[in-house]
Parts: structure tokens; C-alpha cells; sequence
């Protein structure tokens, strides 16, 4: 990998990271992430069936580009996908630092292929909606829903993308299983910048349709994010602008917890309060576990 250029910022280990570029003009803007660690440490937390762990890993690192908008700390933005498939639905939170934390609501389904080697994640998502709130802290937060296209997650993105954003995009996702787990994982996203001319959204088209190798195979062969760029936009005054590490991360701690459980409500916390036993309650993203006995959640309704 030691003939790869590497924009300001990006690692030149094998870390995860999302790298941002303008290109053809300053008409498109895109943005490449590795994300085979943080795919990895999903299937660790949630114990993912293959094809789940094909759609999770897609899932969170389209979170990612869209969370590239994010500016502020505290701003967060929280993609939902509900659907009739086995997987039933998938969410994913991500923060302005390139964090994202998700799980799936059923994590074991029966995998099914396309192909040999192709994993039908369509097929396990089924129909459903996609639903995305930015939260910048603001009294009400920006939602914005769409129904997917086809359940394969960056085509339900990109289609996200165009008609509830207004912004015309290419985005590819990939992860690559084996028998011992996710050997890669990462993807692209290449967008119009306003302005745009039909020249480049027809130069563009063609690369789409042009065979461009699977992003999977990409990083499978070593590819880093600014190659899978530069191959795929094929402008050699690609401007890389910078690169930044992203990360499976929780943020979950007893305080959250605890603003969870007075949001019940204070009557039935208080009936819940009266087990001897008290309650254990299980956070969805990381699985961490979280016990409050019975004297610590009286103690809590008076405390409130
Ligand atoms: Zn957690």
C-alpha cells in the first residue's frame, strides 16, 4: 500500500476512516470510508447472521456519510429503516466525530444469495421505509422519510438522497464475509454540488454503468479510500481535502439509563420499583447490561 496517496489526517494503518474530495470543477463532492473494524466489532456485539451482517455493515457506514453534514457537538443524526423482511429493521445513530453505534431488531436470519458469493440482503430487508432525523440541538429536528427501492440499503440511500434531500448522488456500500467473519467493509459517495452541469451527470452515469468493480473487491484487493475514489471518479485534479477516523461507538452510561427509565413514567417506575428482584436493562447498541434493584429505583422516583 506504500505507492497510495494519503489525504492530510488518514491513517496509514489498516484503521477505519472517511475521506472527503471535490472533483471534475469543484461540480462533485465525495467522500470514501473504510469501515471493516467498526463492521466488525457489530457482528462482535450483536452476533450477526451472515446476511445480517452484510446489511448492518452497509447500513452503518451509509449513517456515516450522511452524518458527514454534522457539524456541531451533540448534533447527531439517527437513520431508521422498519421493513417486512426477516431483518425487520435496522437503526443506526451517528455524531459529528465519525461515531456510529447500531444494531439490527432480529440479528439471526437465514442467509440467501443472488449469486454464488452475493448475498441477498434485499431479499432479508423487504419492503419497509427509511426514515432519517438530524438533531442539531434545535426545537424541532429535520425527519425526513422515504420507502425503499430495493432493501440493498445504498440504492435505498441514494434514492433517500435525491428526493428527500434534493441531492442527485451515487452511493456504493460493501462488505466482504467469509467463514471466519468480515474480511472488509467500506464504500463511496459521490455527490452533485449545485451548479452541476449535464456534462457531468452523464460523465458520471457512465462511470456507474461503465462495470466499475465491486467496492467490495476493491478493498478486498487493498484499495484505501482515496484510490477507490480517484479510480472511480477518474479526475486528476481530484482534490483531496481531508481524511478522519470514524468508529463503532456507545455512548450509554447509567445517567442515560436512568433518564430512560424516569421516562417511563414515575407510576409505573414505581410499580416496576416494588420487585425485589429490581430490573436489568440491556442497552440495544453495545449489549452492555445495567441492573437497578429495588431500593435504587425508590431512590430515583424520590430523587425526581
Ligand atoms: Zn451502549
Amino acid at each position: 500500500m506504500d505507492d497510495f496517496y494519503f489525504a492530510p489526517g488518514s491513517p496509514k494503518d489498516d484503521s477505519d476512516y472517511m475521506v472527503t474530495a471535490t472533483a471534475l470543477g469543484g461540480k462533485v463532492r465525495a467522500l470514501a470510508i473504510r469501515s471493516t473494524h467498526l463492521v466488525k466489532e457489530a457482528l462482535r456485539i450483536h452476533q450477526t447472521s451472515p446476511v445480517a451482517t452484510a446489511a448492518l455493515g452497509r447500513f452503518l457506514t451509509g449513517t456515516l456519510f450522511l452524518a458527514d453534514t454534522l457539524k456541531s457537538d451533540g448534533d447527531t443524526l439517527t437513520v431508521n429503516l422498519r421493513s417486512d423482511g426477516p431483518l425487520q429493521g435496522m437503526t443506526a445513530v451517528a455524531d459529528s466525530h465519525g461515531h456510529v453505534r447500531g444494531y439490527c431488531l432480529e440479528p439471526v436470519v437465514e442467509t440467501t444469495y443472488h449469486r454464488p458469493g452475493k448475498l441477498n440482503v434485499g431479499a432479508a430487508v423487504g419492503n419497509g421505509k427509511l426514515t432519517v432525523v438530524k438533531d442539531f440541538g434545535l426545537k424541532e429536528p429535520y425527519v425526513g422519510q422515504v420507502e425503499l427501492i430495493s432493501g440493498e440499503i445504498a440504492e435505498d440511500f441514494t434514492y433517500y438522497l435525491a428526493s428527500s434531500e434534493q441531492t442527485p448522488s451515487i452511493v456504493s456500500l460493501g462488505v466482504g464475509i467469509d467463514a471466519n467473519g468480515v474480511t472488509c467493509a467500506g464504500g463511496f459517495m459521490v455527490q452533485l454540488l449545485p451548479g452541476a452541469d449535464e456534462e457531468t451527470i452523464s460523465y458520471l452515469e457512465a462511470r456507474v454503468n461503465g462495470g466499475f468493480p465491486d467496492v467490495t473487491f476493491l478493498l478486498t484487493e487493498g484499495f484505501n479510500p482515496e484510490k477507490i475514489l480517484d479510480m472511480f471518479i477518474g479526475d486528476k485534479d481530484i482534490c483531496f481535502l481531508q481524511g478522519a477516523p470514524v468508529s463503532y461507538q456507545c455512548n450509554c452510561s447509567r445517567e442515560r439509563m436512568e433518564r430512560n427509565l424516569l421516562a417511563v413514567g414515575k407510576k409505573d417506575l414505581a410499580e416496576l420499583a416494588e420487585d425485589p428482584k429490581g430490573i436489568d436493562l440491556e442497552c440495544h447498541f453495545c449489549d452492555k447490561k445495567y441492573h437497578f434493584s429495588s431500593e435504587e429505583l425508590k431512590k430515583l422516583l424520590e430523587e425526581n
